[in-house]
């Protein structure tokens, strides 16, 4: 039983399962059904369940649940329209999903990154793919510093509105001008009495556009002026008003996911209140690496689901689809390269679930040490990414003319693969990071 938590359910969290399974919010509806319960895992899906905790296996029923009002049909006309799912969040919400993995005194459910990972991996397995689980993203894994390292009065501002989905947020770190040199961020916050004034850039900002908060990560004390470059970031949870001075946005236009903005973000002398900042000043780093392990694990899952839906089309097709008088999936050129991407992804699930336990374990457990969660994760992240790129090349490549089609959405999935790939980092920074701090080979960047 790898996955196996000893954690139960707890009651906000019973209460959040019976409203899916009884379709209604009222807690003493669980007497009354409204509709039969739901079980995705009782369907025949390719995915191997063993080992999953029945808590993981709730999540995955009650998402499906979910996520079966929104059909194929819906992603594949938001990806042309570029409109953001609000739908989609707004029934998560409803539910409570979105505070997932946030504290029950707020509001959340008090469940850990094991969880949320099966959450936005049946999200994207639902063929809702990535732009389906970027739709709520970043307010799952970002908020978790916020919970961790805020002062009471803050977390009790923050996040019960952002768990009920009257807010939304967006997650500010990368910059035009220094990439994945994330410590060389140029983003400034310049204290001026009660408050900060920020300039800067930012860029790939997802959610910009529909976002009414952001946490962000700038600079407060110049590069130059601290010993070490993690030194001197700090972290803020602000109110993302675009309608104030000193803010502006631009939409890019991308390759994929895009029913999700992706935006340039513009400061200039955008002014935020001082207790908007999580924490000390100057700690902002260590602050934030808190969210970005829980990210790898989150991504990790919405590689799988992704490479996982996509298998599913690739293999009914080939059972379907009729070429020199059988069907093609008879042809091992066809058969074999689906059941080795099928062999690489449930690697990568152990991989993954692996880390986000590790993740979940290691704030209890003092033996768990950072660098065992930062190579659990960023292993997680690289491997689910890679398989599912494959899982989707292949999908592709087995429904031969019709994988061009947008009608058969694998093109889709292709297309938004390669997020996991290049976000929230590159698979060669994960390799630097592996080589340097797992084989003690010299540092490459
Ligand atoms: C769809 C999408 C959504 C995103 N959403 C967000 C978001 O919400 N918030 C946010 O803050 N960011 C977001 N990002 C940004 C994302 O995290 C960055 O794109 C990513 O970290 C890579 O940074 P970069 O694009 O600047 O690449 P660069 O740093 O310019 O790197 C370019 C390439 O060079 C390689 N490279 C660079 N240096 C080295 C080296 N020393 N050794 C080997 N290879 C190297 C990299 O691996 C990469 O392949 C998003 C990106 C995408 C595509």
């Amino acid at each position: 039983m790898i996955f196996q938590h000893n954690r139960r359910l707890s009651s906000l969290s019973c209460q959040l399962f019976s409203r899916y399974i009884f379709g209604n919010g009222n807690c003493c509806a669980k007497l009354r059904p409204t509709s039969r319960p739901f079980s995705v895992s009782a369907q025949c899906r390719i995915m191997e369940l063993t080992g999953f905790s029945q808590e993981q296996l709730d999540v995955r029923d009650a998402i499906a649940k979910i996520c079966s009002d929104f059909p194929d049909e819906y992603w594949a006309e938001r990806d042309e329209s570029g409109i953001y799912p609000q739908e989609l969040h707004a029934a998560l919400a409803r539910d409570g999903w979105i505070g997932i993995a946030l504290p029950e005194d707020l509001g959340g459910a008090g469940l850990g990154i094991s969880e949320a990972t099966m959450m936005l991996q049946t999200i994207s397995q639902s063929g809702a793919g990535i732009a389906g689980a970027q739709s709520v993203h970043a307010n799952v894994y970002a908020t978790q510093p916020v919970a961790k390292f805020a002062t009471e009065e803050q977390r009790k501002r923050m996040l019960p509105r952002l768990i009920s989905g009257e807010f939304k947020a967006c997650f500010g770190v990368t910059e035009p001008s220094t990439g994945l040199e994330t410590l060389k961020l140029r983003t400034h916050a310049r204290r001026d009495g009660d408050s900060y004034s920020i300039s800067g850039q930012k860029i790939w900002i997802s959610s910009a556009q529909v976002a009414s908060k952001m946490i962000l990560l700038a600079r407060t004390t110049p590069l130059e002026d601290v010993k070490k470059p993690s030194e001197g970031l700090s972290l803020f949870f602000i109110d993302f008003n675009k309608n104030a001075p000193g803010l502006e946005l631009k939409r890019i236009k991308k390759m994929g996911g895009r029913a999700v903005d992706a935006n340039e973000v513009f400061f200039d002398d955008y002014r935020v209140p001082v207790d908007t900042r999580i924490g000390e000043e100057g700690q902002g780093f260590k602050i934030v690496l808190h969210g970005m392990n829980a990210e790898r694990c989150l991504l990790a899952g919405e590689a799988l689901g992704l490479g996982y839906v996509a298998l599913e089309k690739a293999a009914k097709y080939a059972q379907e689809r009729v070429v020199f008088g059988r069907p093609i999936g008879q042809n091992q050129g066809i058969q074999h390269p689906l059941a080795a991407a099928y062999m690489n992804l449930e690697a990568a699930k152990l991989a993954t679930y692996h880390a986000a336990r590790v993740y979940d374990s290691s704030g209890k457990d003092s033996n768990i040490t950072p660098h065992a969660v930062g190579v659990a994760c960023n292993s997680a992240k690289y491997l689910a990414a890679e398989a599912a790129f494959i899982a989707c090349e292949r999908a592709v490549l087995a429904h031969g003319g019709m994988g061009y089609a947008q009608e058969y959405h694998v093109e889709r999935y292709l297309r938004e693969c390669f997020v996991p790939r290049i976000a929230p980092v590159s698979r060669e920074m994960i390799m630097n990071y592996v080589g340097e701090k797992v084989l003690g080979l010299p540092r490459s960047y």
